[in-house]
């Protein structure tokens, strides 16, 4: 059960009670590149609200609009102030969902109740995140490694946290689902969330990848469809990387601000030098790192997901620019060390020139050899280095691990 601390108070249930929802377009949701820093924090209760109404999820499971209102004002709550996975994040992630559905017409293939789970799932994914990684967990033996064990840490903590609050009184959102309904719909989010570990999703993408590819893939069988959730899940999660350059960047930033924090604890408490991406020492390795984050990762499911659905072209479009941004920021750092390692040698440029071309023609082809959807190398998990996982914060990882070039994603647990 909650704390009162920890639940919303009545005098903001009956305000947003009364409150007047706008439309989608009033608000931007309805679009795929949308805004992530557009709306306040009570624009983006109002904006789950009119993602619930429109989507017909209200209706259709006589979901109690007061205790609908107390629920999304008590998840914004359970979320805590760090600089990336807190609430914003949250309601980016379900607006993510939201247009893909609706653009895409997913409407048509998924259930109401797998809807519903998806949207609920968006919002609960990330509950009481603490700004640290699953690996961050394990190191430090935390109260939450030791409650969940070592293995999607974090996402177990999320469902929990989220079933904590729907059990709350006035909370439960489900309370008119039948029991069948009802523990389909815990099972559907309860799969939602732990989706959201991308351990999980190296294991299954593969898989999922090569569906498409074939056309194997079929809405009939069950075991299909759940794979396909978990990537939208996953796609929505990652989802900034195709919004507007600006937003995508600002993203980024409080992303790998977030991540500095941690790695500065790795210093200080663990005496650990922390990962490229946990390190502020190396902060000029962003763009680098973004680059292979793109194409490693996002790239492909993305890909797969257009395979499926064309009308889904703007994210993988979105993406697109902002790889063509960040490859011109890694350009000029690399032009910009040349420069800097030029001035201080005693045969200007020589060497450096030929070092720095060679680096940067590695760029494009690595990454037209990851973005490939047409055969095998599809998502390859070669193309993955253990960094990626750790970018996404979700897994362990070290410098040894980040330049150990043939140890597979998903190979190590
Ligand atoms: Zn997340």
């Amino acid at each position: 059960m909650l704390s009162y601390h920890a639940t919303c108070s009545k005098v903001e249930v009956d305000r947003l009670k009364a409150a007047k929802i706008p439309l989608s377009s009033e608000l931007g949701i309805d679009e795929f590149h949308f805004n992530d820093f557009s709306l306040d924090n009570d624009a983006m209760i109002t904006a789950s609200l009119r993602m619930f109404l429109e989507l017909g999820v209200v209706q259709k499971f006589k979901i109690d609009y007061e205790v609908l209102c107390r629920w999304l004002l008590t998840v914004r709550k359970n979320y805590r102030t760090v600089a990336y996975h807190n609430w914003r994040h949250a309601f980016n992630v379900s607006q993510c969902m939201f247009v893909m559905i609706t653009t895409a017409t997913f409407q048509d293939v998924l259930s109401d109740s797998e809807i519903l789970a998806l949207m609920v799932g968006c919002l609960c994914h990330d509950l009481d995140h603490r700004g640290t990684n699953n690996a961050f967990q394990a190191k430090t033996g935390s109260a939450l490694a030791l409650l969940y064990g070592t293995s999607a840490t974090l996402e177990h903590h999320h469902f929990n946290h989220a079933v904590m609050i729907l059990q709350s009184e006035g909370h439960n959102i489900f309370a008119n689902l039948s029991s069948k309904e009802y523990s389909n719909m815990m099972q559907l989010l309860k799969q939602a969330i732990l989706s959201t570990d991308l351990t999980l999703h190296f294991e299954r993408r593969t898989k999922f990848f090569e569906h498409v590819l074939s056309g194997e893939f079929s809405w009939a069988v069950e075991g299909h469809r759940e794979v396909f959730r978990s990537m939208l899940m996953t796609a929505c999660d990652l989802g900034a990387v195709t919004r507007p350059w600006e937003v995508s960047k600002q993203v980024a930033e409080l992303v790998t601000s977030e991540f500095f924090e941690q790695g500065d604890r790795e210093r200080s408490e663990l005496k650990l030098t922390p990962a490229a991406i946990f390190d502020r020492n190396r902060k000029d390795e962003l763009p680098a790192l973004q680059l292979e984050w793109i194409d490693g990762i996002c790239k492909p499911l993305y890909q797969a997901l257009l395979k499926l659905n064309r009308k889904l072209k703007p994210m993988v479009d979105g993406i697109d620019g902002n790889r063509k941004k960040w490859q011109e920021l890694c350009l000029s750092y690399q032009q910009t060390r040349g420069a800097s390692v030029s001035s201080q040698s005693n045969d200007p440029g020589q060497n450096t020139k030929s070092s720095y071309d060679a680096e940067t023609s590695e760029l494009p082809k690595k990454a037209e050899k990851t973005a490939q959807v047409k055969n095998t190398e599809f998502g390859s998990k070669s193309d993955c280095r253990e960094v990626l996982r750790c970018r996404a914060n979700k897994e362990a990882c070290n410098d040894k691990a980040a330049s150990d070039e043939n140890k597979t994603l998903s190979g190590r647990k």
